[in-house]
């Protein structure tokens, strides 16, 4: 069977719809291998490389087969970091957002408190970095006995990262019944044991080939620096390249509040973004460069797996990584979606025989340049100079048009007030040319409610609960902040 468009998957018309104003119109080649085979049923362990579309190929499936009335957990997805969390969460409730498919995202570092109150509502889908996602399982706020698909994303990395552990102890609360979907870059033995272990013998293993055409297409240089000049020569650099979206990398924390103070003293568009932040400040510096208003970012490798920012013209390796496998995460958040992006390693003396490795494991043609000349540089200035007065201009998040005829509500009551979905259910579908289908997800808090009203009714529903009341109390209503 040929899969050329997400229709020939008979999927529901909501998800067709939805992929469609995401501006998804073909099935990438690991779409069209792993939708078909999971709506089959079958347990797949897949390779391949990040930005290959591996999480509309879960997504796709995962919100066409969970069910909407069943409030508990259905499906779990693991993923090794935060920000891939919260992304995945994203992606999830975007495909899923005609259907009203609620996706939750829990990880370290922030309030176990709210997870927890979420995880009690309807979450068809959870989202988690092992560690947290273990926690919930053994405190009991989040309930396990209806999940019937499991998700490892980027495994490789989780086992990476030490999650080994936490990832069967994850496995062990789950049900034996279900469904199992191993994703990975690279196939070492860890995996496949894990895989043995844990998958049904009838597994399907699908690797895809990265053909020429769907490769990253970046153009690899290094140069050779000394250490006691490195914030200035970086300066020099991104004044002759002057990119529009840059992602500089360092090894350590320290490091990135060095170069930050620096290039922002310089007077970059630029923020930071390193594990010793809190989670917060991580997710609003994240939404920052991703929509555009900072073209700048310097991070240690927190934002170097999986992160999907569009048009991120230039990545610097400030530092060598220290792990090889880290500079093709690092590098490989540019020259994504047939897009050539800017590769640069600075590399001083001492970092010289990690460097080699490092190149000898990419296999990539990767050029030696020379530091540009003062004059060449003083060339550039005035342009880069300019550039920096500019406004940014916010990129078009890939939800927009998705999202143009929904409006997020705000209700100043929820469970102390013994207010339930169904309440607000009934006196929303009260209001005249309001039924169920322009409502979308629910999200009931101690004290407030939010609604998604759908098909661009929020400002006429907010104006109509002015004089209603929900389960006869007359609550404050306007459109959320968030
Ligand atoms: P992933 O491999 O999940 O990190 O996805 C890589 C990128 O491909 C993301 O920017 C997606 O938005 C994009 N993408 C996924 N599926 C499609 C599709 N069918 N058509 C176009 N872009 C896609």
């Amino acid at each position: 069977m040929n899969y050329t468009t997400f229709e020939d998957f008979a999927i529901s018309e909501e998800i067709v719809t939805a992929l469609k104003a995401l501006r998804y119109f073909k099935p990438t080649q690991v779409q069209q291998e792993v939708i078909p085979l999971t709506l089959k049923g079958k347990d797949i362990i897949v390779e391949s490389q990040t930005g290959s579309g591996k999480t509309v190929s879960f997504g796709v499936p995962l919100c066409e087969s969970v069910s909407w009335e069943e409030n508990r957990p259905q499906a779990l997805i693991l993923v090794p970091t935060r920000e891939l969390a919260l992304q995945v969460k994203e992606d999830i409730t975007n495909i899923g957002r005609l259907k009203r498919i609620k996706a939750t995202a829990v990880f370290g570092k922030t309030s176990f408190d709210t997870q927890k109150s979420e995880l009690r509502q309807k979450s068809h889908i959870v989202v988690g970095t092992p560690g947290r996602v273990l926690d919930h399982l053994q405190k009991g706020t989040m309930k396990f006995d209806k999940i019937r698909y499991l998700v490892l994303d980027e495994a490789d990395e989780m086992l990476n990262m030490g999650f080994i552990e936490q990832v069967e102890a994850i496995i062990d609360f789950l049900p034996k019944q279900k469904q199992t979907l191993l994703f990975s870059a690279t196939m070492p033995n860890e995996v496949v044991r894990l895989a043995s272990f844990y998958m049904k013998n009838d597994r399907v293993s699908v690797k895809m080939e990265s053909d020429e055409a769907s490769k990253p297409k970046i153009l690899q240089s290094f140069i050779r620096v000394q250490e006691s000049g490195k914030p200035k020569q970086l300066l020099d650099l991104l004044t002759v390249e002057n990119p529009d979206s840059c992602i500089i990398f360092c090894n350590t924390q320290e490091a990135v509040n060095g170069l930050y103070t620096f290039l922002s003293k310089a007077g970059l568009p630029i923020d930071k973004m390193h594990g010793g932040m809190v989670q917060d400040d991580r997710t609003a510096v994240m939404e920052d460069f991703r929509k555009g208003r900072l073209r700048y970012l310097v991070a240690t490798d927190v934002a170097a797996r999986g992160i999907d920012v569009d048009n991120v013209t230039h990545v610097v390796n400030y530092d060598v990584p220290e792990e090889k496998e880290s500079f093709i995460h690092r590098t490989g958040r540019t020259g994504r979606a047939g897009k050539t992006g800017v590769a640069l390693t600075l590399v001083t003396p001492s970092e010289e025989r990690t460097w080699q490795g490092v190149k000898d494991f990419a296999q990539q043609e990767i050029t030696e340049i020379d530091p540009p000349s003062a004059r060449f540089v003083q060339h550039h200035k005035a342009a880069f100079e300019k550039k920096l007065q500019e406004r940014p201009v916010i990129k078009r998040a890939r939800n927009r048009e998705l999202n143009k005829d929904i409006t997020k509500v705000y209700f100043n009551g929820g469970k102390k007030k013994k207010l339930r979905a169904i309440d607000f259910v009934g006196t929303l579908t009260n209001i005249p040319g309001i039924d169920a289908d322009d409502i979308g997800i629910i999200t009931i808090q101690e004290n407030v409610t939010y609604i998604e009203i759908l098909n661009g009714k929020g400002h006429f529903v907010i104006s109509e609960m002015q004089n209603r009341t929900v389960k006869g109390k007359a609550l404050k209503v306007h459109k959320a902040k968030k």
